[in-house]
């Protein structure tokens, strides 16, 4: 960290800059200019310190974070890449994981021909939602318990394992029993109990990016999955709110680089919530493998207009099997495989 004086601090704010920081049991290299102090503070665990113990004290006119805030999740922690393996399928490898199908369960019929036509067309794991994070109270909440229940039939009958979010600390270990992966979704990136409840668990889990959440909130939130012992951690890049409005969200693809670079997690995106409309998804869902990312989360409806949620965004079983032979294609040029 570096804490940077005001021109003419004195001599006893410089000191008091200094003291803080040796009571911390971090070291001190002083840089005195001609009319700028800057103070640099050493240690190895500056990245988890907040500036603010700096930026208070008399004299100081900035305090510049070196060390990234997240520790676990880093490149510096680890450097190899992680992969996270569901039931013999390994994320993070070369193979191209997909997982697919309704944004929520609905009944039966709609889940069973769903699961039919994405492991028809290749899709490696079903996603489907029983706990709907719904913006609005009036929404359909999902059909909580009955649809954990009807998709652990359709994983028993399609042997393909499942995805399913959980919203609420209090469930995460009865999902977790339904469930192959777990998903903490946009809305509760920041929500540290349910993260912490997740971390304990030990089942897989995708953590999706808060859609207002830069990359370094992102990748201190899976910090607390990570610290808790949970070390099988995918992210997923699914947009975020920009001031551009001719799409749902704006999916970030330069994210995808960006986390290979400093992390060694996993990461996959999902298209369709961030296009928000099913004729954007094909793209988005190439860009991203084009770009680099470990998989794809894909909406997927038997009856896309008859969706109870998401229906706009969701492929009917055609479209999803047009965009996996496209796909297969992209994986190809970039050295890797679907
Ligand atoms: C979902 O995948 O079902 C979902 C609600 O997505 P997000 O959390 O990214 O909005
Ligand atoms: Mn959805």
């Amino acid at each position: 960290m570096i804490v940077e004086m005001r021109t003419g601090a004195t001599p006893e704010e410089i000191d008091g800059v200094v003291q803080r920081v040796e009571s911390l049991g971090l070291r001190v290299q002083l840089n005195l200019g001609t009319d700028k102090t800057v103070v640099a503070v050493l240690g190895s665990n500056t990245g988890q310190l907040s500036t603010d113990i700096f930026a208070v004290l008399p004299g100081v006119e900035s305090v510049v974070r070196i060390m990234k805030p997240y520790k676990l999740a880093s490149r510096e922690f680890k450097a190899e890449n992680t992969l996270v393996s569901i039931d013999g399928i390994e994320i993070g490898g070369k193979r191209i994981i997909v997982m697919a199908g309704p944004c929520a369960v609905e009944n039966e019929e709609q889940l069973m021909e769903a699961t039919s036509a994405v492991k028809e067309a290749g899709a490696n794991v079903l996603r489907g939602g029983a706990f709907k994070p719904r913006t609005s109270p009036f929404s359909f909440q999902g059909l909580e318990k009955a649809g954990l229940e009807l998709l652990a039939r359709a994983r028993e009958r399609f042997n393909i394992p499942v995805i399913t979010e959980v919203v609420d600390p209090r469930d995460v270990s009865m999902v977790s029993k339904y469930a192959d992966i777990l998903q903490v979704g946009s809305r509760n990136m920041q929500n540290f109990a349910l993260l912490t409840t997740v971390g304990r668990n030990k089942c897989p889990v995708v953590l999706k990016r808060g859609f207002s959440c830069t990359v370094t909130e992102w990748l201190t939130a899976a910090d607390y999955l990570l610290a808790e012992g949970n070390s099988q951690v995918i992210l997923c890049e699914r947009g975020i709110r920009t001031f551009e409005d001719s799409a749902r969200f704006s999916l970030d693809i330069c994210s995808i680089p960006v986390i290979k670079r400093v992390s060694h997690l996993p990461v996959i995106v999902d298209p369709s919530h961030a296009a928000g409309h099913y004729s954007l998804v094909p793209a988005m869902a190439k860009a991203a493998i084009a770009a680099g990312a470990d998989g794809l989360l894909i909406e997927v409806h038997p009856n896309p207009v008859e969706a109870l949620v998401d229906g706009l965004q969701s492929l009917t079983p055609s479209r999803f099997a047009k965009l996996m032979e496209e796909l297969r294609q992209i994986a190809k040029s970039v050295g890797r495989y679907i």
